[in-house]
């Protein structure tokens, strides 16, 4: 398919191109547009300043007129569809009935120009330079300038001072040949041109996801869903660029947590790791904190900003929430567990590593004095 030449496209193809349609069709369309009544505009004034108010001359006037309000009209459509997925059909649309209108200028040019001779070079520039420029499927130029052609050919049967001949005719049916020919092959070269960014556009897009989630991955602990250790020390590298320092730490550890596993199994002890981790995210989703799982059972939150109340509140409700769980067991049993917390808010100045350690010596001080305790400064 990819090296065929292009006549019709599949509904799947439409959309690509029209994917595209508002990349860099638009840009090349506006500036031929731009051109287009740039030079109608001198030859309209030509024609008044040289021809005067003849019949002709203002026959001529009217068809540049026409081409200018066309083509501004058409322009000012296509950048208002543009910019919506929604209206490109409409885009579309308004390529096509400005081709049309546009060979329908020209054949209105080369009917007056034949009056006077038996030119009908107006014809084939026009309707080449529109299927070289613009971007409509070659069977949509063909039906435009196989009945322009035919149009063209009878106006110079029936219009008046037209002296018709033979030749005319060989030239605008072999320019109608020749545009659907350059249709064609310009359309596959778009065609061509458009498959290759689209996949390039969509590889982009895979890669961005891709990235986007292996940077998640790689900073989550897949057993519970926290951050992990790598995620921590990035955390902390990075603020300590920027010379910021946390405001407060709390450190938290499942108390008896071997006995559980000797009890019920790995699997299960697993099963409170998660529904415990589950039992942080609630706990501190309302607060900027990150909960990170520190090491085997061991839980490390930091927060941004918080006063020292709000720490000590929030590890109390955290060592309440804990103890309330009923975890059930693959066994459908429940069990219930504790955890100590030990917490350090820090005084503006102090380093991570000095807040985490004095947090370490809390949650230490909490399980020598019992367990199931909070300790903190
Ligand atoms: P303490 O109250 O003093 O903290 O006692 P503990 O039993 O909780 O502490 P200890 O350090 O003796 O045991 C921690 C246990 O945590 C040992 C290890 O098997 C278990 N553990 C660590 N990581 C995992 C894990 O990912 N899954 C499971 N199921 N167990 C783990
Ligand atoms: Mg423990
Ligand atoms: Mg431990």
């Amino acid at each position: 398919m990819t090296d065929k030449m292009v006549w019709f496209l599949s509904k799947d193809e439409l959309r690509k191109m029209q994917y595209f349609a508002h990349k860099a069709d638009f840009i090349s369309l506006r500036f031929c547009g731009a051109l287009v009544v740039v030079f109608q505009t001198m030859m309209f004034l030509f024609k008044t300043i040289c021809d005067g108010d003849s019949k002709r001359s203002m026959l001529y006037r009217g068809l540049y007129l026409f081409l200018i309000i066309v083509t501004l009209i058409s322009i000012g459509l296509l950048s208002k569809f543009r910019h919506n997925q929604k209206n490109i059909a409409l885009f579309y649309l308004v390529v096509k009935g400005y081709v049309f209108l546009a060979e329908l200028w020209a054949v209105g040019i080369t009917c007056l120009g034949c009056q006077h001779g038996n030119d009908t070079s107006a014809f084939a520039y026009t309707v080449l330079a529109c299927v070289a420029v613009i971007p409509i499927q070659p069977v949509v130029v063909t039906a435009i300038t196989v009945f322009c052609t035919v149009l063209l050919n009878v106006a110079f049967l029936v219009m008046p001072g037209i002296n018709f001949h033979s030749g005319m005719m060989i030239q605008t049916v072999s320019t109608c040949l020749i545009a659907i020919l350059v249709s064609v092959s310009c359309f596959t070269m778009r065609v061509k041109r458009n498959r290759l960014i689209f996949a390039r556009d969509e590889h982009l897009k895979e890669i961005e996801s891709l990235n986007a989630r292996l940077k998640g991955e790689a900073e989550k602990d897949c057993l519970t869903g926290l951050y992990n250790r790598r995620f921590l020390t990035q955390h902390i590298d990075r603020k300590l660029e920027l010379g910021d320092a946390p405001s407060a730490v709390l450190m938290m550890d499942i108390d008896y947590f071997k006995s559980i596993n000797d009890r019920y199994g790995h699997q299960n002890g697993d099963e409170c790791l998660r529904v415990i981790a589950e039992e942080v995210k609630k706990c501190i989703e309302q607060r900027d904190g990150y909960a990170v799982r520190y090491g085997g059972e061991e839980f490390l939150i930091f927060f941004e900003s918080i006063t020292k109340e709000e720490l000590r509140d929030l590890a109390e409700e955290l060592r309440a929430r804990v103890e309330k769980l009923k975890i059930e067991l693959s066994t459908h049993t429940h069990i219930s567990c504790t955890v100590s917390v030990g917490y350090s808010s820090a005084a503006k100045g102090l380093l991570y590593s000095e807040i985490i350690n004095e947090a370490d010596r809390n949650l230490y001080r909490a399980k020598e004095n019992g367990r199931n305790r909070v300790c903190g400064v």
